[in-house]
């Protein structure tokens, strides 16, 4: 058995035919982690008994004819995502010894479908960040070439799933968290509209834009664990009430329809590396065989970065009141309560996690509140509706996922603007709270995964995964990362 090639649906396949155990399959699963993780780092915490216990309870499930969707296969969860029982740190120093003492929605839900969870990943501190080399505690590497980093925040998921050290993961994206990681390492990755997953006992970091979504090395999988994870729930009281799709069905009943595609012109002329504009040419050459393609405008783009940097640090610094080192978390020796609260805080969070607290708090404050947070909620109002006036005329939007491949570690991490301005094609969609899934395409001549975008109108995820699944069926092309080669 290799996992090289094996796919979730793949693997489900051998469970179900029985010529695979789970147990076999979260062993071999351990297996990788121990050959490649050293390399790469993409794991906070891997629990080799709890694993073997989870994967033999599935497969004794499945000998009682008990079947869910993903009985037996193994995911790595991003550690901002609370797993019962044990550690959820979100790659921060002032989380480092907390035990979760409650399931996430998305958890339960994997929980009750028989999921193996293979281990926590790491992640930019937080989830602020586009490199993971915000991390409280190491940077991860990307596996395509271990001097590069495989994006951020959820670097660690992304990175698990390119080396199949999981058959699939669970990140969160607030401005690109999912899809940017995916680009950089060769898998797909989606943001789901927001509302369309519950974000229960996510850590919060700007809660008007956080959502989980899915990483899978198809669309297909990517489908599927969508299909698990999706759907309302009144513990998260912005979770939408609506009809969830069966995903699989869906997609392979549109493999043949024709699409009206919006290319937004103000996307097209920013400054792109030429090989990410190579590629996105070959994805519209094949895509005008079959679809309509038009140029669409969405006007307010260039002040999307700039929005997201005031409401999101301003979310994120009342969000992150809460670790006092009071209730829960690090707290620091001191002689006063005052100096307790500054000293926790002071060692507990690292460079970026404090530089947004002081961004959000100043945004917040009395006398600013207007220009600067108000202002910018406003703003967001015309990014969205640049995005609902586009879907009047379109079905779905493509943009590159990333201006670039993926940079060298420490390339932009003295440079917060420049690592900032990474997620320019991905920060819009969060901010109007659309659905958005990242599909590699091609490998530069430096062997680097590129990845393009698909945009769709809102809770019209089905049509993004759809769209996404006719263009892999036509590249037909495999991701495998040159380590895994040998
Ligand atoms: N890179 C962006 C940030 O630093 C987005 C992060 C995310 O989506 N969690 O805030």
């Amino acid at each position: 058995m290799e996992l090289k090639e094996l796919t979730l649906k793949k693997a489900l396949n051998l469970l179900d035919e029985g010529k695979l155990s789970s147990k076999e399959l979260c062993t071999l699963t351990l297996e990788q982690i121990k050959k490649y993780d050293p390399l790469v780092k993409a794991f906070l915490y891997v629990n080799e008994e709890w694993v073997l216990k989870q994967a033999e309870e599935a497969d004794k499930k499945r000998k009682e004819g008990k079947r869910d969707l993903l009985t037996g296969i193994p995911l790595s969860i991003k550690d901002n995502i609370l797993i019962k029982g044990h550690p959820t740190t979100c790659a921060s120093k002032i989380l480092a010894n907390y035990i979760a003492p409650y399931d996430a929605t998305v958890i339960e839900r994997l929980k009750s479908q028989g999921v193996v969870f293979i281990g926590k990943t790491n992640m930019d501190e937080f989830a602020m960040g586009s490199s993971t080399e915000n991390s409280g505690f190491f940077p991860t590497r990307n596996p395509w070439d271990l001097e590069r980093v495989p994006g951020g925040s959820s670097g660690g998921s992304a990175v698990s799933v390119a080396l199949r050290m999981g058959l699939g993961s669970l990140g969160s994206d607030t401005g690109g968290s999912i899809r940017q990681p995916a680009a950089f390492c060769g898998v797909v990755g989606m943001k789901p509209t927001y509302g369309l997953v519950s974000r229960f006992g996510l850590v919060a970091f700007a809660s008007s834009l956080d959502q989980i979504g899915p990483f899978g090395l198809t669309v297909e999988d990517t489908a599927l664990l969508l299909q698990a994870i999706a759907g309302n729930d009144p513990k998260d009281s912005t979770s939408a009430e609506i009809e969830i799709p069966n995903y699989l069905e869906f997609i392979e009943n549109n493999l043949n329809t024709t699409f009206k595609i919006g290319l937004p012109k103000e996307y097209y002329s920013y400054d792109i590396d030429p090989e990410i504009t190579k590629y996105l040419e070959k994805t519209i050459e094949i895509l005008k065989k079959r679809h309509t393609m038009v140029e669409i405008s969405l006007p307010h783009t260039k002040y999307a970065v700039a929005t997201y940097y005031i409401i999101a640090p301003a979310e994120a610094s009342s969000n992150l009141a809460r670790y006092d080192g009071v209730k829960y978390g690090f707290r620091a020796e001191a002689k006063s309560l005052l100096e307790m609260y500054k000293k926790s805080r002071g060692l507990g969070f690292g460079k970026e996690v404090k530089r947004r607290i002081m961004l959000g708090t100043y945004a917040l404050s009395a006398g600013y509140y207007d220009a600067y947070y108000l202002k910018a909620s406003k703003v967001r109002t015309l990014i969205k509706e640049d995005f609902e006036k586009a879907f009047k005329e379109v079905d779905l939007i493509l943009t590159p996922t990333t201006p670039t491949p993926p940079f060298r570690l420490g390339e932009k991490i003295s440079d917060p603007l420049q690592m900032y301005l990474s997620d320019i094609f991905t920060i819009p969609v969060n901010l109007a709270g659309l659905p958005a899934l990242s599909l590699p395409v091609g490998l530069t001549t430096d062997n680097l995964p590129v990845g393009v975008q698909i945009i769709g109108p809102q809770f019209k995820d089905e049509l993004v995964l759809a769209l996404a699944y006719q263009i892999e069926k036509d590249l037909s092309l495999k991701f495998i990362p040159p380590i895994l080669k040998d």
